[in-house]
């Protein structure tokens, strides 16, 4: 295989093409903007939120997102990425005794450490006391990532085109792709990674997923370092500490809306999670305000595999609120099969033919 050409470069597309590199097969990304319209939003929790209500092939490609995280940091550490861009302070989950088995049972099962904690014990003033701790769980500074996966593969010889695919029209091996710009491309590979876009680009290609866009606000506030130690996650909202005191307070979920402006109303919202959470915030203004929109689907895991009738063509989409810490597992299974190899996954689930799967309540998630 001499070339791939990836469209999308948010943390999927960006992935891929580090599996890509990895293999010695060259790769051009195609991105209407920089950054991914939802990767550099993203809070980078590493691990799905209540894991233990999702099926087994979201876990599959989660369970060991920190390990994989961790891997990828030994490659990437140098001027814009440090160690600390990798939280390790763990994750607390607000649990109600009804839920309490599930977890336990989850934790088991996929060698996740756990322990019943009350929140005070990691947060003096916070008001929720029945829940769980994972200490191996954590966070990851995703701005930071992009931007230093990116420099990683232009130094190994990655092109990144910026401009908009706007017709694909697959051929007897890959498709020909026409960019807004005019460029026409004819390669034999093609992965479709380009998030709430990849519906569009499927659709050109007569393949038709339950996705829509849910666009997500965030706000980041100041603190000393380590006066939130680890993630803290309730019904109401969650609390995401970076290693120099910057706290992100999240997030908010409107379904169907593909704006990335922040809002006012998201605004009052986010401010009254975090002052319930943290009431240290209700004196305190937040720094910075933004919104993404996350690649929503019907069914509580990613599609990833060829596209139906479409050889050479592959697609991963439909990420939602997981894209961050499923990225690495995605895009090793993607690569895999563009290139032949056993897959590490079973990819039958994640198949984008439409056959049935697992589903959980959307709004559980
Ligand atoms: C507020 C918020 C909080 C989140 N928190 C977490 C979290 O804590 N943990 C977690 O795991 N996930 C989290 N997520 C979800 C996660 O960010 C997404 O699932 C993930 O980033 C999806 O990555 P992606 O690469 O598929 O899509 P994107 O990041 O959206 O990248 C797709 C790219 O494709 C490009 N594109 C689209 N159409 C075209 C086209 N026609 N031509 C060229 N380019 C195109 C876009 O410009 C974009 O850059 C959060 C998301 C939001 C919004």
């Amino acid at each position: 295989m001499r070339e791939v050409v990836v469209i999308g470069g948010g943390i999927v597309g960006l992935l891929s093409a580090f599996e890509l590199t990895k293999r010695q097969i060259s790769a051009t990304v195609i991105d209407e903007s920089e950054g991914g319209l939802a990767s550099w939003a993203g809070g980078g929790i590493l691990s799905p939120l209540y894991a233990w209500r999702y099926s087994d092939a979201m876990n599959r490609l989660t369970f060991d997102a920190m390990s994989r995280y961790r891997d990828l940091f030994g490659e990437l550490v140098g001027s814009c990425l440090d160690w600390s861009d990798l939280h390790q302070g763990g994750l607390w989950v607000q649990v109600d005794t009804k839920e309490m088995d599930s977890v336990k049972d989850w934790a088991r099962k996929w060698g996740v450490l756990s322990e019943t904690l009350s929140g005070s014990v990691l947060l003096p003033s916070f008001p929720f006391s029945e829940g769980v701790f994972f200490p191996d769980l954590g966070n990851v500074r995703n701005p930071r990532l992009l931007k230093a996966l990116r420099s990683y593969l232009v130094s190994r010889g990655v092109s990144f085109i910026k401009d908009k695919v706007v017709s694909l029209l697959p051929k007897q091996k890959g498709a020909t792709l026409e960019t807004q710009r005019g460029l026409v491309l004819n390669p034999e590979n093609v992965i479709i990674c380009a998030g709430v876009g990849s519906d569009k680009l499927l659709s050109m290609l007569g393949v038709s997923l339950p996705m829509f866009p849910v666009k997500g606000e965030m706000l980041l506030y100041r603190l000393a370092p380590g006066k939130v130690p680890s993630v803290m996650l309730t019904q109401s909202g969650y609390l995401i500490p970076r290693s120099d005191g910057a706290v992100l307070v999240g997030s908010t979920l409107s379904l169907g809306d593909c704006t990335t402006y922040p809002t006012v109303s998201g605004r009052y919202q986010l401010e009254a999670v975090a002052a319930k959470l943290f009431p240290e915030f209700s004196s305190l203004k937040p720094v910075h305000h933004w919104a993404g929109v996350r690649p929503g689907s019907e069914v509580d895991h990613p599609h990833i595999g060829v596209v139906p009738g479409c050889t050479g063509v592959f697609a991963a989409a439909g990420h939602y609120r997981n894209g961050l810490v499923s990225a690495p597992a995605t895009a090793e299974l993607l690569v895999q099969m563009v290139c032949g190899e056993k897959p590490n996954i079973e990819p039958a689930p994640y198949s984008l033919s439409p056959v049935l799967r697992s589903r959980s309540s959307f709004f559980k998630r």
